[in-house]
C-alpha cells in the first residue's frame, strides 16, 4: 500500500475517497526544498513565491531551523500546559519586545490566535462592566466591528467576523453581534460604531481579501474610537506580522498601537504555532481556567520560533524584506505600465499582489506560471498574490517578472490578432 502511494496519481485518487474534500490541490506532489525552490517528485525545481502562504519565512531546509528542531526533538516534543519549561517566556520575551504588548497567549494555529484575542475582548468588556457598575461608570456592550473584506480564519467566531459570504453562509448561523464596517470608510466606522461594541476587529494590510492596506487615517479613526469608550482595538497579524511587510507589525508603519495582536504563519518556520499578544491591562481579565490548549506553545514549537525570530534579528532580515520588497514592487509597477491588464499593484515589503482586470486572467496567467515552475497564488478573483520566503534575491523577482511579462504579453499578442481577424472578416 505503501508503495502504491508513491505516485501522484494514486494519492490523488486515494485523497478522492478517503479525505474530506476541503481543497482544489494543484496536481503537484513536492517531496523537498532549499532555499527559496521546492522540488517535485522528479527533481524540477519551482521558484516559491507563496512560501506555503506565507509561513516559510526563512524558506526551506534553514540549517537554523533544523537545529532547533534536531536539538530540541532529542530533548523533549510535549508534556502539555500543566507543566514549565523554558520556551514559552523565552519566546514572549521577545514577542512582546518587538509588538510593543504585554503579554502572550501560545496556541496551534492563525484562527486559535484569533479565537483568543476574541475570547480575551470579552471577558475584558466583562471586567470593565463589573468595575464601571462600581463606579457608575458608562457600560461597554459586547459586540465586534470587523471590516468588510476581512479574512479571519475557519473555527466559529473567526468565521463569523470574517466578511465574505461564501466562508460564513454554509454554516450559519455564525456568532451573533458582528457587525461589518466598508473598508477604509471612515464615515461608515463612525456611524456603526458605538458603546456597544467591545471591540475593533481588523487586519492592517487584508491578506485573503486582495492584499488591501487600510488607509492611516482609518486606523488612526478606529484607535482614537476605542479609546473614547474603552473598547479594544485588535488588528490581525496572522499573515501581515513577523516581518513581512519589513517591520515587525504591519501596525508599526502606522504608528499606532493595538490594545491586542495575533500573530501564527511564519511564526515556527512551519511548525504549528500561533500567539494572541495582548497589554497588561487586558490580561487582568483572564484567570487560570478560563482559557487553554493542550498543545499550544509546546517545547519543540517555541524552540523553533526562539531560532526564527533570531536568525531573522542577526541577519537584518527585515531590512532585507523592505529592500527587496522595495524593488519587487517597483518592478511590478514597471509592468503595470506596460500591460493594461494589469489594474493595481499594492502591498508592501513582500507582501504584494497586481490585480489583473479579470478572473480568467489572473487563472491563465498563474496556470502559466505553474508550467514555468514558479509558484503564487491567486486571491479575491483577480488579485496575484505574493508572499516569498524573506530571503528572496532580486535574481528570483527577475526571472518571474519576466515570466509575467512574457506571458502577458504572448495573451495580448494572441488578442490582437483575434481582434484583427474580426475587424478583417467584418470588412469583408
Ligand atoms: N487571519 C489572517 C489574516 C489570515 O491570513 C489567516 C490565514 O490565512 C488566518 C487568520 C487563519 O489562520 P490559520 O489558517 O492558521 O488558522
Amino acid at each position: 500500500m505503501k508503495d502504491q502511494l508513491k505516485a501522484l496519481e494514486q494519492i490523488k485518487a486515494a485523497e478522492a475517497t478517503l479525505l474530506l474534500p476541503t481543497y482544489e490541490r494543484n496536481p503537484l506532489l513536492f517531496v523537498g526544498g532549499d532555499g527559496v525552490y521546492l522540488t517535485d517528485e522528479y527533481g524540477d525545481k519551482y521558484l516559491d513565491l507563496l512560501s506555503g502562504i506565507g509561513v516559510n519565512a526563512l524558506g526551506y531546509a534553514h540549517p537554523a531551523i533544523e537545529r532547533a528542531i534536531a536539538e530540541q526533538s532529542k530533548r523533549l516534543i510535549h508534556t502539555s500546559n500543566l507543566f514549565f519549561h523554558p520556551g514559552q517566556a523565552e519566546l514572549a520575551l521577545r514577542l512582546t519586545e518587538m509588538s510593543g504588548l504585554d503579554r502572550a497567549f501560545f496556541c496551534n494555529s492563525g484562527t486559535e490566535a484569533w479565537e483568543a484575542a476574541m475570547k480575551v475582548a470579552r471577558a475584558y468588556a466583562g471586567l470593565l462592566r463589573a468595575k464601571n457598575k462600581e463606579t457608575g461608570g458608562k457600560q461597554i456592550g459586547t459586540k465586534f466591528l470587523a471590516i468588510e473584506n476581512s479574512f479571519h480564519g475557519r473555527t466559529f467566531g473567526s468565521v463569523s467576523t470574517t466578511h465574505k459570504a461564501k466562508y460564513r453562509e454554509p454554516f450559519a448561523p455564525t456568532l451573533p453581534g458582528v457587525e461589518f464596517v466598508r473598508f477604509n470608510d471612515i464615515e461608515d466606522l463612525r456611524a456603526k460604531f458605538s458603546s456597544d461594541f467591545c471591540a475593533i476587529l481588523l487586519e492592517p494590510i487584508q491578506g485573503e481579501g486582495g492584499i488591501r492596506p487600510l488607509s492611516a487615517e482609518f486606523l488612526q479613526a478606529a484607535r482614537d474610537l476605542t479609546h473614547s469608550t474603552e473598547a479594544l482595538l485588535i488588528t490581525d497579524e496572522i499573515q501581515s506580522g513577523l516581518g513581512r511587510t519589513g517591520k515587525w507589525f504591519a501596525y508599526q508603519h502606522y504608528g499606532i498601537q493595538p490594545d491586542i495582536t495575533t500573530i501564527a504563519k511564519p511564526l515556527a518556520g512551519g511548525l504549528p504555532l500561533g500567539a494572541m499578544l495582548c497589554t497588561e491591562a487586558v490580561s487582568q481579565a483572564i484567570h487560570p481556567g478560563m482559557h487553554g490548549t493542550t498543545f499550544g506553545g509546546g517545547p519543540l514549537a517555541c524552540a523553533v520560533a526562539i531560532a526564527v525570530i533570531d536568525e531573522m534579528k542577526s541577519t537584518n532580515l527585515l531590512e532585507q524584506v523592505a529592500k527587496v520588497g522595495n524593488y519587487f514592487k517597483q518592478r511590478l509597477t514597471s509592468l503595470q505600465a506596460k500591460h493594461p491588464s494589469i489594474v493595481d499593484v499594492r502591498g508592501k515589503g513582500l507582501m504584494l499582489a497586481a490585480q489583473v482586470d479579470s478572473p480568467e486572467l489572473a487563472k491563465t496567467v498563474l496556470a502559466q506560471l505553474l508550467e514555468r515552475k514558479i509558484i503564487i497564488n491567486r486571491t479575491d478573483e483577480t488579485v496575484l498574490r505574493f508572499l516569498p520566503p524573506f530571503i528572496l534575491q532580486p535574481e528570483h523577482i527577475d526571472t518571474a517578472i519576466q515570466a509575467i511579462d512574457e506571458i502577458l504579453t504572448a495573451i495580448e499578442a494572441a488578442a490582437g490578432q483575434h481582434s484583427q481577424q474580426a475587424v478583417a472578416q467584418g470588412g469583408r
